[in-house]
């Protein structure tokens, strides 16, 4: 996620986040016991998105750390007339524990049908949690398929940035699309999900809009047949870092660095101006790559959409229209900006996520520092101005939200898990000279690739790679209420 441009925190929206429950949806028909046994499904193909499951403790109302999701596959239908999303989603779960139900985070939308292995069962949906009974058995995978409709709401926002007011989750737009922000989640919204962090599934999207209306996703952009569209993660993605898009786009493709396929979303009537502007994500993605390695992914691109923020979404970034501001020359400088944070994501956030979101500073430290080394390299300004820039900044923050390594659950995402971090990243960079960070940082992603990690294992790493003992100067940086020396 791109860091609030104002310092003013404005206060947040209430938002009522479905506050009407739907009724339980009750089997159409009693299993009957003459009924042949489904064929066994072969869960083989889905292993790719097995995870080590996390409880979060910053945020444990959200997420199910028993159910280990493999695969979503979601068919969507937008209905941009009556703003209304119908949507079966078929998901594949390996139970980590023995349970006696199915709970997935859902909320707004109504319940029509529910089955457990092909067997007609119950969903009850209640405080944003839709509840299936269902015998559990530890690794023993079960196939879950809900049917639903509605039109979507958005749940809160846990923080009091100047984005939070948009709150999370598919907003339908008023010229008929929808768009999507859902960081620390929100994917609840528009499919039932497993919002804990460190439950990486495959994804297989498929969203049908009516003619003149085009549908974007995350994953690797697939055929279209009819108006139908369709979206592929083949290598896990966590729930918050999926996305959706319905508007009126122009599908705009390009080559990226070694031949990666980039497509970008925009609509020409109003995205015309932007478009020369994510015409230079090939050399972006190339500056990225000589200093962190391959892009992590097959496919990349950007889409717009209707926010005021940014988010790291993966293969397909997303960008609100109110980041390009009046389009002055700064404006333009500053949504190149966000662009570039948003594909270094691509690298600490997406592919390395962290395990929980207490340890959000390794995603947007290193996204905020990378933008930093940008901002020098297109500004020329100097190290010791960066290094004047990032403690004047550190210290401010750490006095009026803490220090990045101890978030607080009420103040998602505030700046100092940006720029405390990246202020780290500088000293450890300045510790090790150039050639080795930028080396230790190829090899942090390239051998974490797809996974979730989290501080002490980053500790670990630095410390087994260089052979000297970083651990004083992270957690330092990470813990201390004032600006570490
Ligand atoms: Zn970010």
């Amino acid at each position: 996620m791109r860091r609030s441009v104002t310092g003013v925190a404005l206060a947040a929206t209430v938002l009522c986040a479905s506050c009407t429950d739907s009724p339980s949806v009750t089997p159409s028909a009693a299993p009957s016991s003459a009924a042949p046994a489904a064929p066994a499904v072969d869960y083989t193909a889905w292993q790719a998105g097995k995870s080590t499951l996390v409880a979060d403790q910053l945020y444990p109302e959200h997420g199910n750390a028993g159910l280990d999701v493999l695969q979503y596959d979601l068919k969507l239908d937008w209905d941009p007339a009556e703003k209304v999303l119908t949507g079966t989603a078929t998901l594949r779960i390996r139970p980590t524990a023995a349970a006696g139900e199915i709970k997935l985070d859902f909320a707004t939308l109504t319940v029509d049908k529910v089955t457990v292995d092909d067997k007609p069962a119950t969903g009850t949906l209640a405080e944003e949690k839709l509840t299936v009974p269902a015998t559990l058995v530890a690794d023993q995978p079960v196939t879950l398929v809900v049917d639903y409709h509605g039109a979507p709401k958005q749940v809160a926002f846990p923080s009091h940035r100047s984005d939070a007011k948009e709150g999370n989750g598919l907003r339908p737009a008023t010229d008929g699309g929808a768009w999507t922000m859902q960081e620390p989640w929100g994917a609840m919204t528009w499919y039932p999900a497993n919002e804990l962090v460190s439950d990486k599934a495959l994804y297989d999207i498929a969203v049908t809009v009516p003619k003149g209306w085009v549908a974007a996703a995350g994953g690797t952009p697939g055929p279209v047949e009819g108006n139908t569209y369709r979206y592929t993660s083949a290598v896990p993605t966590a729930a918050y870092l999926t996305t959706l898009a319905v508007d009126k786009y122009q599908k705009v493709e390009q080559a990226g660095p070694h031949g990666i396929k980039l497509t970008y979303f925009v609509v020409p009537k109003t995205d015309a101006k932007i478009l020369p502007s994510l015409k230079k994500s090939p050399q972006m993605l190339t500056w990225l790559e000589s200093m962190l390695g391959p892009f992590p992914f097959e496919t990349g691109g950007a889409l717009l959409n209707g926010s005021i923020s940014a988010m790291e979404t993966q293969q397909m970034v997303s960008i609100g229209r109110s980041v390009a501001g009046k389009w002055t020359k700064e404006d333009q400088a500053y949504f190149e900006e966000v662009l570039i944070h948003e594909y270094a994501h691509q690298w600490f956030g997406d592919t390395v996520t962290p395990s929980t979101w207490t340890d959000l500073w390794l995603n947007e430290g290193f996204a905020q520092y990378i933008q930093y080394l940008w901002e020098q390299k297109v500004q020329k300004f100097s190290d010791a101005d960066l290094e004047r820039f990032l403690r004047q900044r550190d210290a401010e923050l750490r006095k009026k939200v803490g220090p990045p390594g101890k978030p607080d659950a009420a103040e998602f995402a505030e700046s100092n898990v940006y720029i405390c971090g990246a202020a780290m990243l500088k000293e450890l960079n300045d510790a090790l000279g150039d050639t080795k960070f930028f080396a230790l940082m190829k090899a942090w992603v390239a051998e974490h690739k797809n996974t979730n990690q989290d501080r002490a294992a980053f500790i670990a790493f630095v410390d087994q790679n260089t052979g000297k003992d970083f651990s004083k100067l992270i957690n330092n940086w990470l813990d201390s209420k004032i600006t570490p020396k």
